[in-house]
This record gives structure tokens, C-alpha cells and sequence, in this order.
């Protein structure tokens, strides 16, 4: 039996925007495969949490609130996202968000393929020229085993070593050398000081008090809802705080932010609510100059937003996008 027999059969660890890519164009490409993702809703980093304040609903894009294309090649996706109505331009050609939703994207691009959610990939193991896949489905906790011909890792690079470990594997020399830094947001609904104040849609902060940027998700005449993004150097020198502690610490962070730029009256009884979530992972602190990882002889793939291209252009979604389709384009040329 030659190695691409049975008919390939693609796992894929992650659905993620890196994870989502590299599976539609596998299945362009007519090449079978699964995601598994841990979380109950895919999208990675490309997430949205939706809270009731006051009888009103708020959505709120804690993870990325833009996407961003440095690459033609990128910005000709992000316009289809836009022309199929999941994004609109926030500065066209190169930035959007997701319409409503930044997780508009991933759940539009999941359509059609087979996602296994709250399902996390405990280990892998090389048998008969195939990789044997034990997941564990939450919240039940039962194990499962599945055989496929191909792995991809399509998630940041502590958690692949985390399953390379597990499953007493070497680690390539490139994935060991990549980390990532934490960021700590902050999801805040305020009531308007002066009701008459309309909050830009971005406030770009100068990292005084640690606050990097304010995103306005929603704004009335009574209410704003915004998410606080903390400085890099902030997340990481507050990364072992729990969210408890952190909370009051950004709110009066935001509150000062917010009172640069506005009316100066915003005090903590303007709070109607606020969340704290910190990233653990929220961005690698380098990146390769490569597109993708791939071993035809192992038939394992790595992709990410910790590849930064062969040319070193691309960042953050762009990166995470590219590298997905790399890593499918590597596997149908080798199969
Ligand atoms: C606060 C914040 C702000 C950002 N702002 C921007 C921005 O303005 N512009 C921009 O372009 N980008 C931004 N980004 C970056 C962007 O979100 C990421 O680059 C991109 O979403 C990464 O996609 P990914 O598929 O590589 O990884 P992820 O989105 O992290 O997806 C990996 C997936 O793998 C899953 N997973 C991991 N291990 C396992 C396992 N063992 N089993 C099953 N599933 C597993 C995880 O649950 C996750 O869903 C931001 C990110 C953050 C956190």
C-alpha cells in the first residue's frame, strides 16, 4: 500500500482562521479532513462574547476587533469577506471587522466542513504509516480514536508542543524556537457622562497607565460598550494576576483613558459592567520567515500566525490565513 493510501484523510488541530483556511482549501482541492477544536465554538482568537446588561444585549470582540492585510494576496480575501457580507471595511482595502461579528468570519468559513467542537486532541501516534489521534470530548470527558493519513497543527506553538510532548514526539527545531506573550482585555459597558459625547470608533492610547487601545463596540445616547486592549509590556508584566485582581486595576486604567479623550467625568459609578479575560496566548513574540512547516515524511504540518511568510510580510490574521492555506497547498502537492 503506497503512503497516500488509504485515501488521505486529514486531522486538522484547530479552527482558527489558520486551522479554517487550510481545511477549505483542502477541500477544494478534494482532500477529506476534520477539525477538532477544544473550544465550544471555533474561531480561535477570532472571537465574540455576547452579555446582558440592563435587559439589553452587548456583543463584545474580545479577541481580534480588526483584521489586517499587508498582502495583496490577503487583501483579495479579505475583499470576498466582504462582498459575501461577513466583514466591512474599516479602511478598504487593507482593514475589516467582522459584520456583525468578528466571529462572523470563522462561522462563515466553517460552512460545509467537518468541525468537531469542544474536542480537544490529546495526543497522536505513528502506526502503519498512519497517525492514530486520541481526542477527548467535553463535557462528557469520553475518549475517542481516530486514524488519519496527515496531521495539521493549526494553533499557537505552545500548544502544539503540548500535544508533542504528550505524545513523546520530537519537536521541531523551528517550533521550539517560537513563543508567544499574554494580553489582558477588559469588556466594559459605561453610561454615558454627558449623553450628547459620541466616543470615536477606535482610541489609540498611549500606554501611560498600560492602555493600548479602546474599541467602541456599541454607543447610544445612555450606554457605550467597549474593549480595553492592554500594552504588550502591561499583559506581560500583570500575566500571573487572576482576572479578579486585574479587573479594577484596567477599569481605572480605561476610566483615565477615557477621560483624556472625552469629558473627564467618567468615574467608576459609570461602570454598568466589566469583564477582564486575559489571552495566554495571545501573539508569538517572533515569527518564522517561512510559510509553513511541513514533513512529507512524517505527513505533519504546523500553521499559524507565528509564520511570517517568506518575504517576512505577514502578521497577526494575515499570517494565520496564509500559513493555512500553505500548509493544505504542501499536502495535495505531496499526496
Ligand atoms: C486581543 C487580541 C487582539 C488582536 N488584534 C488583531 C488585529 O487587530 N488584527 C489582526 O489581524 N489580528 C489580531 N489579533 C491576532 C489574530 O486574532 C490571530 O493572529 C489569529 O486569530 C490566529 O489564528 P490561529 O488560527 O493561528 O490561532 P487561534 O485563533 O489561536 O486558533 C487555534 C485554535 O486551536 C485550538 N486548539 C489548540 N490546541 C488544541 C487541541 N489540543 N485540541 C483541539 N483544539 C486545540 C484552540 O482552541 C483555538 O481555537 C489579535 C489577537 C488578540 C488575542
Amino acid at each position: 500500500m503506497s503512503q497516500s493510501s488509504p485515501q488521505s484523510r486529514v486531522a486538522i488541530v484547530g479552527a482558527g482562521l489558520s486551522g479554517l483556511a487550510c481545511a477549505r482549501e483542502l477541500k477544494l482541492r478534494g482532500i477529506s479532513c476534520t477539525l477538532f477544536d477544544r473550544g465550544r465554538s471555533l474561531g480561535g482568537r477570532l472571537s465574540t462574547r455576547e452579555v446582558r446588561v440592563g435587559g439589553q444585549s452587548f456583543r463584545f470582540n474580545h479577541g481580534a476587533p480588526a483584521l489586517h492585510a499587508n498582502t495583496p494576496e490577503f487583501q483579495r480575501v479579505i475583499a470576498d469577506w466582504v462582498e459575501m457580507g461577513a466583514a466591512r471595511w474599516l479602511q478598504e482595502p487593507r482593514v475589516i471587522a467582522g459584520s456583525p461579528s468578528t466571529q462572523t468570519i470563522p462561522e462563515r468559513l466553517a460552512s460545509g466542513l467537518d468541525v468537531r467542537s469542544s474536542s480537544s486532541v490529546v495526543s497522536i501516534a505513528r502506526a502503519d504509516g498512519c497517525w492514530d489521534l486520541r481526542s477527548q470530548q467535553y463535557p462528557d470527558n469520553s475518549v475517542r480514536f481516530d486514524e488519519y493519513s496527515n496531521v495539521v497543527f493549526a494553533c499557537p506553538p505552545e500548544q502544539a508542543r503540548r500535544v508533542l510532548e504528550a505524545s513523546q514526539l520530537g519537536i521541531p527545531e523551528e517550533l521550539a524556537a517560537v513563543s508567544s506573550i499574554p494580553a489582558w482585555v477588559c469588556m466594559l459597558v459605561i453610561e454615558k457622562a454627558n449623553e450628547n459625547e459620541m466616543f470615536p470608533s477606535t482610541i489609540r492610547c498611549d500606554s501611560a497607565e498600560g492602555v493600548a487601545s479602546i474599541h467602541i463596540q456599541h454607543q447610544d445616547k445612555r450606554r457605550a460598550a467597549l474593549v480595553v486592549t492592554m500594552s504588550d509590556a502591561w499583559s506581560m508584566t500583570q500575566n500571573g494576576r487572576t482576572i479578579e485582581d486585574a479587573e479594577p486595576l484596567i477599569m481605572k486604567a480605561s476610566l483615565n483613558a477615557l477621560n483624556r479623550v472625552a469629558s473627564g467625568l467618567y468615574q467608576l459609578r459609570h461602570v454598568q459592567f466589566a469583564q477582564a479575560h486575559r489571552w495566554g496566548l495571545a501573539r508569538p513574540s517572533s515569527r518564522i520567515d517561512m510559510a509553513c512547516l511541513y514533513s512529507t515524511a512524517l505527513r505533519m504540518g504546523f500553521c499559524g500566525d507565528w509564520f511570517a511568510g517568506p518575504h517576512g510580510h505577514w502578521v497577526d490574521a494575515e499570517a494565520a490565513y496564509l500559513s493555512g492555506i500553505a500548509v493544505a497547498e504542501q499536502i495535495a502537492k505531496h499526496d
